[in-house]
């Protein structure tokens, strides 16, 4: 049996982050990684034409500095999401067109919209977001759905309809599955709704030139060998003088383990002894959210042509998301879309071409007849994917902040847990994974003997 100081496990921009940190202070890591390759969540592909473009995370914003550091250190570039010219809403069988603060409503609901974002910020602003079970009202805003909250707010079916789209856009899940207190906290962990739904100066701002994967593959090799591939973490045994992490393949020991995935996956590995029952029901109740991504190419973006940004909310199909993917040069036209929620559940039900057909005329809906033909679709399913089981991230339902939220980032002895569900600062996202890693690596080293 081999050992480390330190094992990690999971080879996604937390895990790496961490085990990076582990080794920059003279520490000895191994990274156990369950797919051939790293980075998770982030997932590269290349489009019938060449072009690259991500099935897994792709932009960053402005104020995600973490990862912001890193693109920069290993000389990756960025280059701004395409953002000019009008989006479009379609609802009720009405595209409309709009580049104004309506998301292209009614001026009824657009001023409910605005209203209930006003209110959902003011009460954000209250939460903790270190210990959000610690907020004033932490047991009122926990005890109900963000939809109970929705509807005791509002009647106006198209407002109701536009946040049954904004809020699985933003968390893959719908309003009755998530608790206010979980919605609160992570509009304000990412800088209120403005901040995660723009493109310029918002979550969307940047994509990466080449793929965001690649932060992880530089990561991973500054590393080395300390990184193994296909090996799938089964079991941890841990006690007062160390762990020892079972995977296919072998054992190793270590004086602390790192578990950097998603807390579900966490969940079902097997510690020996258990763990208290907090933090096993912790992980029995963060399920990950639903989403289908999928990548629609043309021979140009046309849409440009007629003044549109590519942006659309889409409240009447189940493609419900859309932004311009185009690669910098305008080689192509890419619309990215989004199956969220309770709408990829339904598409996955779907043979891939009744989900492309789909996807195809929901874009005619929103850009007109050019979308009929697309010359590439490339889909990503992650709820399929045994080490990651669906995405954007994990979320809490009613009640489980104030119950069990306690033991999301507490170490249990010996074993510390990272990932972007463990951050406070973008939580769920690329750069609350890089925060998460540097936060538990700093636990690590803080513990370890000489
Ligand atoms: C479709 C999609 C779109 C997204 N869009 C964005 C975006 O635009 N911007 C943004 O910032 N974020 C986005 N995200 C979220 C972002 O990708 C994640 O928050 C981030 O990558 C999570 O990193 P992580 O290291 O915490 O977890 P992961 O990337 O999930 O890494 C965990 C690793 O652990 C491995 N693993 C799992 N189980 C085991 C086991 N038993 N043994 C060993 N290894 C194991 C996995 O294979 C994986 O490599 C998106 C995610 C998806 C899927």
């Amino acid at each position: 049996m081999t050992s480390s100081d330190i094992v990690v496990i999971g080879a996604g921009l937390a895990g790496l982050t961490a085990a990076r940190a582990i080794r920059a202070a003279g520490r000895s890591v191994t990274v156990l990684e369950a797919r051939d390759r790293v980075a998770g969540r982030n997932l590269g592909h290349h489009l019938v034409n060449g072009v690259p473009v991500e099935m897994g995370g792709q932009w960053i914003g402005p104020t995600q500095t973490e990862v912001l550091k890193l693109i920069t250190e290993f000389g990756l570039e960025t280059f701004p999401t395409y953002d000019a010219g009008s989006a479009v809403t379609l609802y009720d069988g009405t595209p409309t067109t709009y580049s104004d603060e309506t998301f292209g409503l009614s001026e009824e609901a657009a001023v409910e919209v605005g209203r209930l974002q006003g209110e959902l910020e003011a009460l954000a602003g209250t939460v903790s977001l270190s210990s959000p079970w610690l907020s004033p009202q932490a047991a009122e805003l926990d005890r109900k759905t963000v939809d109970e909250w929705l509807r005791t707010k509002t009647d106006n079916a198209e407002a109701l309809a536009f946040w049954a789209a904004v809020v699985p856009a933003l968390f893959s899940a719908e309003p009755a599955e998530m608790s206010l207190l979980h919605f609160l906290f992570y509009i304000r962990s990412g800088g209120m709704i403005g901040s995660l739904v723009a493109t310029t100066g918002g979550a969307q701002e940047l994509r990466v030139v080449g793929g965001t994967h690649q932060i992880s593959e530089r990561l991973a090799e500054t590393l080395g060998d300390a990184v193994r591939l296909s090996s799938p973490v089964r079991k941890i045994s841990h006690g007062g003088d160390g762990v020892r992490v079972h995977f296919d393949g072998g054992e190793i020991s270590a004086q602390r383990v790192i578990v950097a995935i998603p807390p579900t996956l966490a969940g079902r590995l097997t510690y020996e002894p258990a763990l208290p029952a907090a933090r096993d029901g912790l992980t029995q109740q963060i399920p990950m959210g639903s989403v289908i991504k999928v990548q629609v190419a043309y021979p140009t973006p046309f849409w440009r042509e007629a003044g549109l940004s590519g942006f659309s909310f889409n409240l009447d199909d189940a493609l419900s998301v859309t932004l311009d993917n185009s690669p910098p040069d305008a080689s192509c036209g890419v619309v990215v879309g989004f199956f969220e929620g309770a709408h990829a559940r339904y598409a996955a039900r779907m043979s891939p071409e009744e989900r492309r057909a789909s996807a195809v005329a929901a874009l005619v809906k929103l850009f007109g007849p050019d979308a009929r033909q697309p010359i590439d679709y490339a889909e990503q399913n992650w709820m399929e994917e045994e080490y990651t089981r669906g995405c954007y991230g994990g979320r809490l339902g009613a009640g489980v902040w104030t119950q069990y939220g306690a033991a999301l980032a507490e170490p249990v002895g010996r074993i510390h847990w990272a990932g972007a569900e463990t951050s406070d600062v973008w939580n769920g996202y690329m750069d609350g994974a890089v925060r998460s890693g540097h936060r538990a690596a700093a636990e690590v080293l803080a513990h370890l003997e000489a």
